[in-house]
C-alpha cells in the first residue's frame, strides 16, 4: 500500500481531498514506477486540487501533483534502469494522468528526464515546474539576443514559484532584475534573490491610452498576463522581448500592436506541458549550472500531503510565497 492526496467526487459533484492508502495496483499503466521523494505546489496544481478541477482534471478519483522527482523502482523501457534518478514536468501528468501526490507514480518513459550530475531530488522539486519554466523563458529571451549589457530585465509576479527562479537566475547570470511585486513588504526576500529594483504592482497594473511609453525594459519574464503585460509591452526596450509564462492577473491581452510594429519588440510564448524532450534536458542541466542553490534553499516552504489542499487555495490567491515542497521520502 503506498500513502496518497486523492480527490474524490462528493454527491454534489465537487471534489475534495482525502489522504489515503491505496493499492499500488491502482497506479494507471505506464513503463517505469518511481518511488516519488518529492513533489511541489504550482498554480496549476492549486486548480486540480479545487472543487471543480479547474477544468483541468477529466475523471476521478484522481491523485494530482503536475511535477515530481524521485528514484525508478521498475522499469520495462530500455532508458531507465532501477535505482535512476529522474524528474517529471508537464504532459498533462497530475491533470489527466495520475501525478505526483503519492509515495509512487506510474508513468511513460518518454516523459522522464533523467537528473543532471549534481541536482538531488530536493532540489529538483525546489525547482519545480515554475522553475523549469521560468528557466525556459530565460532561454527563450537569450535565444532572442538577450545579453547583461542591455539594462534591467522586468520580472512580473516576482514573489511566486516562475518570478523567485527567474529572479534569482537572471540575477546569477548577471542581469540587473527589476522585480514587479503586489507585495512590497517582501522587497527583502526579492533582494535576496538578486532584484536590485522593486515596482510596486499598481505602478505597472494601471492601464494607460498611451500604446508606448519610455524605452525601459531589455527584456521581460512575464507571470501575470492581462493589463499588465498589455502596459509593459509599451515599456520594452527596442526589439526587446517579453517571455509570456503565466496568466496570474488574467488570460486577456488588451493591447495594440503598435510596440511590435514602431520597436520590434517580441512577444514569446512559454509553454512548458509539451516542451520536446531535448530542450527539457537542455533546460535542466541549465537549471543545475545557473541557479544558485544557496538562493533556491531561501525560496523553499516545506509542506506535506495533508496541507496542500490549504495551500492549494492559498496559491490561487496570488497568497503563496515561492516554492512549496512536498517531502514524500
Ligand atoms: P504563483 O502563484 O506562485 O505566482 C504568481 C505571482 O503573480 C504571485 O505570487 C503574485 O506575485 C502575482 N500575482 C498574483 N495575482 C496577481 C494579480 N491579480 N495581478 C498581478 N499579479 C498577481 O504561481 P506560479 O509562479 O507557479 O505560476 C505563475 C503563472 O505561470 C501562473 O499563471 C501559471 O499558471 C503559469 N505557469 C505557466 C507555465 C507554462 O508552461 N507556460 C508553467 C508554470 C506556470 P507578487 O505577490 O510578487 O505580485
Amino acid at each position: 500500500m503506498i500513502k496518497a492526496l486523492v480527490m474524490e467526487q462528493g454527491e454534489d459533484g465537487l471534489a475534495a481531498a482525502q489522504i489515503k492508502e491505496i493499492s499500488e495496483d491502482s497506479l494507471p499503466a505506464g513503463d517505469v514506477t518511481v518511488r516519488v521523494e518529492y513533489s511541489t505546489l504550482n498554480y496549476k496544481d492549486g486548480l486540480c486540487l479545487s472543487p471543480k478541477g479547474g477544468g483541468l482534471v477529466r475523471s476521478y478519483p484522481h491523485v494530482p501533483g503536475i511535477d515530481f522527482a524521485g528514484t525508478v523502482e521498475s522499469s520495462d523501457s530500455p532508458e531507465f534502469k532501477p535505482g535512476d534518478k529522474v524528474v517529471l514536468t508537464g504532459w498533462r501528468v497530475g491533470e489527466v494522468h495520475w501525478g505526483g501526490y503519492a509515495e509512487k507514480a506510474r508513468v511513460k518513459s518518454d516523459w522522464l528526464v533523467p537528473l543532471p550530475e549534481g541536482l538531488s531530488t530536493r532540489q529538483a522539486m525546489a525547482v519545480g515546474t515554475a522553475g523549469f519554466t521560468a528557466m525556459l523563458a530565460v532561454m527563450a529571451l537569450e535565444d532572442h539576443g538577450l545579453s547583461p549589457d542591455q539594462g534591467p530585465v522586468l520580472v512580473t509576479g516576482a514573489s511566486g514559484g516562475v518570478g523567485s527562479v527567474a529572479t534569482a537566475i537572471l540575477a546569477h547570470l548577471g542581469y540587473e532584475v527589476a522585480a514587479v511585486t503586489g507585495r512590497p513588504e517582501g522587497a527583502g526576500y526579492l533582494k535576496s534573490l538578486g532584484a536590485t529594483q522593486i515596482v510596486p504592482r499598481d505602478e505597472i497594473n494601471e492601464v494607460v491610452k498611451r500604446p508606448l511609453e519610455s524605452e525601459s525594459w531589455a527584456g521581460c519574464v512575464d507571470a501575470v498576463g492581462g493589463e499588465m503585460l498589455a502596459r509593459l509591452l509599451g515599456q520594452m526596450k527596442y526589439g526587446a522581448s517579453v517571455a509570456a509564462v503565466g496568466l496570474a492577473g488574467g488570460a486577456a491581452l488588451p493591447a495594440t500592436v503598435i510596440p511590435f510594429l514602431l520597436r520590434g519588440v517580441n512577444l514569446l510564448g512559454i509553454d512548458s506541458v509539451m516542451q520536446p524532450k531535448a530542450n527539457r534536458i537542455r533546460c535542466w542541466h541549465r537549471i543545475a549550472t545557473d541557479l544558485p542553490m544557496e538562493k533556491l534553499e531561501e525560496m523553499v516552504q516545506p509542506a506535506r500531503l495533508e496541507d496542500l489542499p490549504e495551500l492549494g487555495a492559498a496559491i490561487l490567491k496570488g497568497g503563496v510565497k515561492g516554492r512549496v515542497l512536498v517531502d514524500l521520502g
